[in-house]
């Protein structure tokens, strides 16, 4: 299970806490020491870790603890309070352009989920909104990937765009968007190319469908497995194209679960939604609050 080595030892900490009748500095001191070496060996960035340690010192040492009548329990609070804003406090929701269509650009590494995502965003998006997505294939350099999309769009009996190989992303996705007005399809989901690592080609590709499309969303799809990278990969997409949101996909795998801890920190994303499965409908709205009360039990 993913963050089961965080959770159980955050678990552990909290025990020793929770039914304290009074909190000393030192029981503070101790305490954030554990939940700083537990976000570390979770692949937590440092800089995440260090920044949220002294919030929860903080406020742990503060009033709000110091005065009430359960301060070990007002100590999990804090921790919980900061976890949840670590990983952007409220969940956050998709667009809706003005005028129809409304077009979403998936980008990612290869291997990361972006095409199955691509998937389960238009499973979700007609079963929970009541819309009627249309899917476009612009990664023009792996048939196997349009292929892939195409065999998606059978399953879920939904219309997918693609002109082969031989096309213009940019072509591909301008005349998908005119297609999606003809046909009434209210959202556009662009499957755009990836590469095995950040390469310039891939960026500039992608630089030229977002300013001549100008999507009103374009989320990352990082695969959460791979700890500290997947925050780097997020801080260079973020760079070079301004992403809107990110969505982890294997959450379901046994993630160490720093990805999922510091993302929103470093590139000030929301995580917008988790892939918890191969299946289609297995993709979940990302909750931090949830996901904070499921990593301290
Ligand atoms: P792409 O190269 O980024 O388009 O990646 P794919 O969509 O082809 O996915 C790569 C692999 O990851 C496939 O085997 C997917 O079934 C798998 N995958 C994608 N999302 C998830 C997820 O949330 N959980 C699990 N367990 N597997 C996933």
């Amino acid at each position: 299970m993913a963050f089961e080595g965080l959770a159980d030892r955050l678990q552990g900490t909290i025990k020793k806490i929770t039914g304290k009748g009074k909190v000393s500095e030192q029981d503070v001191k101790e305490m954030t020491r554990e939940v700083r070496l537990a976000l570390l060996e979770a692949d937590v960035n440092f800089k995440v870790v260090k920044q949220l340690i002294a919030r929860i010192k903080e406020r742990a040492v503060g009033q709000e603890v110091m005065e009430s009548l359960t301060p070990g329990q007002q100590v999990i609070k804090v921790v919980k309070d900061e976890l949840t804003n670590l990983m952007g406090g409220e969940q956050s929701k998709i667009a809706v352009a003005d005028r129809s269509p409304t077009v979403i650009m998936m980008v990612g590494l290869q291997g990361a989920g972006k095409t199955t995502t691509t998937g389960k965003l238009a499973n979700h998006l007609r079963k929970k909104h009541n819309r009627n997505p249309l899917l476009v294939a612009c990664d023009v350099y792996r048939p196997a990937a349009i292929q892939q999309l195409e065999t998606l769009g059978t399953q879920l009996d939904m219309p997918v765009f693609s002109l082969g190989t031989e096309a213009n992303p940019v072509d591909i996705a301008n005349q998908a968007i005119a297609q999606a007005k003809e046909n009434h399809n209210d959202y556009v989901i662009i499957d755009t190319a990836g590469r095995l690592h950040v390469d310039e080609n891939l960026m500039e590709e992608l630089q030229k469908i977002k300013t001549d499309v100008k999507p009103d969303e374009i989320f990352l799809v990082v695969d959460s497995m791979t700890g500290q990278d997947a925050v780097n990969v997020a801080e260079s997409f973020n760079e070079q194209l301004d992403i809107t949101g990110v969505v982890l996909t294997k959450l379901d795998g046994d993630t160490r679960g720093g990805a999922a801890l510091s993302i929103k920190a470093v590139t000030d994303k929301p995580i917008k939604f988790a892939g918890m499965g191969e299946k289609l409908d297995q993709l979940e709205a990302f909750h931090p609050e949830r996901m904070a009360s499921r990593i301290l039990g």
